[in-house]
């Protein structure tokens, strides 16, 4: 299979996740990111609509490594702090599924308090499906403020200060 400029695909260079991976990636694919993981701005109907993905091609849960698995908690717990504290939701809604794309990627929506009732728990999915999405400026400009916004990790695992 050929890709757009005509060259042949090989190994992850299959995954999108994988190719939009470069280094002079567009803010809106790098929010956040860590080592092991990076945070990208969705393109959702749904600003601060986040996936967070292993920055391995990784295609089930079940192949993250020890580091990568601990890492994650932290992770989903700094996400919904920037939801909750810079975006004004209540919580964080969470979903993986990896089939539209393979390599493994967290759904990270924000769950705002006048969410509509038809759109709440794994309806919430329309804002992608049914809604224009957000422009890719709009994206990039989410993803920086989001950024801005990440939490440093809790330096002593449970301890709170
Ligand atoms: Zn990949």
């Amino acid at each position: 299979m050929a890709d757009a400029n005509g060259g042949a695909e090989t190994g992850t260079s299959t995954c999108a996740f994988c190719e939009a991976d470069v280094a002079d990636a567009p803010p809106r694919e790098r929010a956040h990111a860590t080592g092991l993981w990076r945070v990208t701005a969705h393109r959702s109907a749904l600003p601060g609509w986040m996936l967070l993905m292993p920055q391995r091609h990784v295609e089930s849960l079940a192949a993250l490594t020890p580091t990568e698995a601990a890492e994650l908690g932290q992770l989903l717990r700094e996400a919904s702090v920037v939801h909750v504290d810079e975006f004004g939701a209540q919580k964080t809604y969470v979903m993986q599924f990896a089939e539209g794309v393979k390599h493994v990627h967290f759904s990270l929506a924000p769950r705002m308090a006048d969410l509509p009732t038809e759109r709440r728990g794994a309806k919430v999915s329309a804002y992608n499906a049914e809604d224009e999405p957000l422009s890719d400026a709009e994206r990039d400009q989410l993803a920086r403020r989001i950024g801005r916004a990440w939490p440093a990790p809790h330096p002593n695992g449970d301890e709170q200060s």
